[in-house]
């Protein structure tokens, strides 16, 4: 039926096409893929030749440019475009923003803007009902141009998309340096990985672009699945043979008539303390964010409640200690993981953070599952700051950290402290214990009130001595006391003056052996000599600390 057209045929034809409309716009719907509601529109330039059929964009448009043709063809669409949003303002047919395509040929010469802005008045339509899209390669070779144009439409008022993001080599540079206030992703540069671990650094940086700038809509959206991944990545906004092939104006009208409509894209807005020019450094740290160089880290929506992750890091999925992964973890609603007290903890958390915009800090404990380690469950501080809101979803990023370890000592410590405080207080003795196998010494409440002790000394009994709880004169004797104790000694005691002040001590040790017969534990005490009226707590406190 239809022959592709050579190059002097499409000149040839080309006047007569303007002028008779076989040059047109179709258009292509595009959707919230979340509600199932329709958002906007692409027009896309169509050529039907009474002869010879239709023709590809792709075979023609880059003849017209060569040609210095495509400016005029552009406007056509673009007049074509308006038309159309004219028509339906004016039988109440609901109205959706249409996009339409620039070539950087259209910007070369001449003021192009100036050329858009007399049709658009010619037909009054409001900007936000058009939108322009310009490619990532048109920057190339002409970015002045290419910023001037888009400052232009901006002082007009046009939202700008940047098409066919990721598509070119120094796409983050590009975007850094041009302001645009969409981004369009085509998944057909995004193959291979989707739906995997997503793990490259370009689709992660790619990701966080989207996440810290602009919001995103995916197109060349093919299938279910392709859309769901787009969504759990947080891009609601799905262009694609999925919803729609590009359909002629009369049946746009006719979707527009029934689809249930929203509104506009809202901006993904930027909240302020987060700094974004640092993710578009390729050397910072914060670009690198989702690969290994920061710390564990997951970026979630929140929404009234509802948590989904989006992202997480290969740090994070490690820090969880659990065998799970990223894409287990993403596809998994993580208050189960919660109790409902620490799920309460941490959704405070959450609101005192969209509330303050800073960070946040909680400690929550969870309960991982995995299929070959079982259930674990972990304590995790989480460092909580939102970085960006759409409606009433906001963005938040979440660094964690495992402190489970931490916390389990300081329960532990916990329970000797208690019995050492009960033992000390009652007989009026200073307390500790001392661990054989890693050289450690917890000391009784006492010994850290008056002594200024931390609750744990590593390398017993040298840093002791070192703060000069041991008089050096006496090191030695106490550390073979600590080797005889080590070599199975039952019981020693004896006076050894204590401090800088030399108050005299009486200090005696108990060992604690396991069932082998090893030695386990030294239980410590000290009572002053009672002639004595000096206490360690007045006068005689360590000098060293
Ligand atoms: P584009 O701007 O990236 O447009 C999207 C292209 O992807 C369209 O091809 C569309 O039909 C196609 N497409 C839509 N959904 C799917 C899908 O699910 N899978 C796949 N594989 N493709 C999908 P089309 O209409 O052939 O246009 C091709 C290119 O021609 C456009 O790419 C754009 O660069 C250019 N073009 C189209 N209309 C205009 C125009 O009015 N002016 C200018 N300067 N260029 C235009
Ligand atoms: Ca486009
Ligand atoms: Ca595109």
């Amino acid at each position: 039926m239809s022959k592709k057209m050579s190059e002097e045929e499409i000149l040839a034809a080309f006047e007569d096409a303007l002028r008779n409309e076989q040059i047109f716009a179709c258009y292509q719907p595009q959707y919230n893929h979340s509600t199932g509601r329709m958002t906007g529109a692409e027009a896309l330039m169509r050529w039907n030749h009474p002869e010879f059929g239709p023709q590809y964009p792709a075979d023609f448009i880059p003849i017209l440019e060569e040609n210095g043709l495509i400016r005029r063809a552009d406007l056509h669409v673009f007049e074509t475009v308006c038309r159309f949003q004219r028509a339906c303002m004016d039988s109440q047919i609901p109205v959706v923003p249409v996009s339409f395509n620039i070539s950087r040929h259209d910007i070369f010469e001449g003021d192009y803007v100036s050329e858009l802005e007399q049709i658009r008045a010619k037909y009054d339509i409001p900007v936000k009902y058009l939108r322009a899209e310009i490619t990532e390669s048109s920057a190339i070779g002409g970015m002045e141009l290419v910023s001037s144009a888009l400052k232009r439409l901006h002082d007009y008022g046009y939202i700008v998309e940047m098409d066919d993001f990721g598509s070119g080599y120094s796409s983050l540079n590009i975007l850094k340096d041009l302001d645009v206030d969409i981004i369009k992703l085509d998944m057909n540069f995004l193959r291979g990985d989707v739906g995997g671990r997503g793990g490259a650094i370009v689709n992660a940086m790619v990701q966080m672009a989207k996440w810290l700038k602009t919001p995103t809509i995916a197109e060349g959206v093919e299938t279910v699945e392709q859309a769901d991944y787009m969504k759990s990545i947080g891009c609601n906004y799905i262009q694609g043979y999925l919803y729609s092939q590009p359909v002629a104006g009369e049946e746009l009208v006719e979707v527009l008539k029934r689809t249930n409509l929203e509104p506009t894209v809202p901006a993904m807005k930027l909240l302020q303390p987060m700094d974004a020019e640092k993710f578009w450094n390729p050397d910072s740290l914060e670009t690198l964010i989702f690969s290994n160089y920061v710390g564990a880290a997951s970026i979630f929506s929140y929404e009234n409640g509802k948590v989904e992750i989006l992202r997480v890091n290969n740090k994070y999925v490690r820090e969880m200690g659990m065998n799970l992964t990223e894409y287990e973890l993403i596809h998994s609603d993580p208050w189960t993981r919660h109790t409902p007290e620490s799920r309460e903890i941490y959704e405070k958390t959450i609101r005192k953070a969209i509330e303050s915009g800073d960070e946040e800090t909680c400690e929550t404990w969870r309960t991982f599952c995995s299929k070959c380690c079982g259930e674990d469950t972990v304590c995790i501080r989480s460092h909580i700051r939102v970085i960006g809101k759409a409606g009433n979803q906001y963005i938040v990023y979440a660094m964690a950290r495992n402190v489970t370890a931490e916390k389990k000592n300081y329960a532990e410590l916990f329970d000797s402290e208690r019995r050492f405080r009960f033992a000390s207080e009652q007989a009026n003795v200073y307390a500790w214990e001392y661990e054989f196998g890693t050289k450690r010494m917890r000391p009784c409440f006492r010994c850290m009130r008056d002594l200024h002790l931390p609750p744990l000394l590593e390398n017993y009994p040298d840093s002791a001595i070192e703060m000069g709880i041991f008089p050096p004169d006496y090191a030695d004797m106490y550390r073979d006391w600590i080797k005889q104790l080590e070599n199975g000694a039952e019981h020693l005691e004896g006076i050894i003056p204590l401090t800088v002040g030399r108050v005299p001590f009486h200090v005696r040790y108990t060992t604690e052996f396991d069932e082998t017969g090893r030695p386990l534990k030294a239980y410590g005490s000290a009572t002053l000599v009672v002639d004595d009226v000096k206490t360690p707590s007045d006068a005689d406190k360590p000098s060293a600390a």
